[in-house]
């Protein structure tokens, strides 16, 4: 099995470059912090930090169910939603059954799997970096047990819509279960965003997963949670550690939930950094995704390696496309203002020797 390759942290270029100013713009995080609602009520749980959590987590689920209209009973909670993703393969897959998965998307699909020594379908994006439903749909048999969408994407951001959806869900049988991950749901929500809470509200056997790692700036806490049948969840539930959340988590996804102006904030100045650092790579004459999240994909049509290198030597962490299988890709998290502006600065001058291949 691959290990995963994570972000490099701030402290660790700053120890190996002897940098002091390093910015990550490599893990799609929240450049703008935490809300400070939540912050306040991490400092307030920490005083009971000597008690075990609620294992139900009880107030977050309560919140989450009114929000999505769901019962309690069809919501679980994770260690960020990498924790279901891991628990949702456990808990469905058997050896001769196989899962589908775009490539490259968000690499757990592929880990889940192999942990439950099921056989991984990878079926590649279409040439503008989607999602290519129809080729998914074509790759499911009769031992297909989960078909993972992200929507958004991760790497690429880009989104599919309701009618793309639609379409695609009645070419699927139903002994494969479909789970959207929509970790980046905050972001790309709207009228023509397939909602997986809607499905499943108008009785259609879905999974989705969101987190609080994205928009709400929480991916230090590990909260993520899922929604599905209820016999699915029940299954999750009994396989999950029983203190996967600790109490500082619940209780800064709890008040996060509740801050509106910074999730507005949040996406205000996402929408920003999105079109900029699009700008900065297609004045280049880089090709980039149309994204839906809070980063961009880029393709430089040259190796990137070189320019990730140089990027780090000016104390920009970003994400090589390499580990995606796409050598020639960068990935660019948004940052604040400052930030941006400070990358844009620091690709004119690395990318200002090459030209576009
Ligand atoms: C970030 C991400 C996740 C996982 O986030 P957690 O921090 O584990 O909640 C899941 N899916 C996709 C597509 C992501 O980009």
């Amino acid at each position: 099995m691959a290990p995963y390759l994570p972000g490099k942290p701030i402290e660790e270029v700053q120890r190996q470059l002897g940098l002091e100013d390093v910015v990550k713009l490599a893990s799609n995080e929240n450049a703008f912090g935490p809300s400070p609602l939540a912050l306040e009520a991490m400092r307030s749980a920490a005083t009971t930090g000597n008690f075990y959590p609620d294992a139900t987590a009880y107030e977050l689920r309560k919140a989450l169910a009114e929000r999505l209209g769901l019962p309690e009973e069809q919501i679980t909670l994770g260690a960020g939603s990498d924790e279901l993703i891991h628990l949702l393969s456990l808990a469905m897959l058997e050896r001769e059954d196989n899962v589908i998965a775009a490539d490259p998307s968000f690499p757990r699909y592929v880990a889940g799997a192999t942990l439950a020594q099921a056989e991984v379908r990878l079926v590649p994006l279409d040439d503008d970096e989607r999602l290519d439903l129809s080729a998914i749909a074509a790759a499911i048999d009769d031992k297909t047990k989960i078909v993972w969408l992200a929507n958004p994407n991760n790497p690429t951001g880009t989104a599919f819509d309701k009618r793309a959806f639609q379409d695609f869900r009645k070419r699927i049988p139903e002994s494969a279960l479909i789970v959207l991950d929509e970790a980046y749901y905050e972001f790309a929500s709207g009228p023509d965003y397939p909602d997986a809470a809607e499905y499943l509200k108008s009785g259609i056997p879905i999974v989705g997963l969101r987190t609080f790692s994205k928009a709400y700036g929480l991916a230090g806490l590990r909260v993520g949670y899922g929604f599905g049948p209820k016999e699915i969840i029940a299954a999750i539930e009994r396989i999950r550690s029983p203190f996967n959340i600790n109490s500082l988590a619940q209780a800064a996804a709890l008040a996060a939930l509740g801050d509106e102006e910074h999730l507005r904030n949040t996406l205000e100045l996402s929408r920003r950094g999105v079109a900029e650092l699009t700008k900065a790579f297609t004045d280049w004459g880089a090709k980039v995704a149309e994204s839906k999240a809070n980063f961009v994909w880029a393709d430089l049509g040259r190796p990137a390696a070189a320019a990730c290198g140089e990027l780090l030597q000016k104390g920009l962490i970003v994400r090589s496309g390499a580990g995606f299988g796409r050598p020639n890709c960068i990935r660019v998290s948004t940052g604040t203002p400052q930030q941006n502006e400070r990358f844009t600065a620091a690709l004119k001058e690395t990318l200002k020797e090459l030209a576009p291949l």
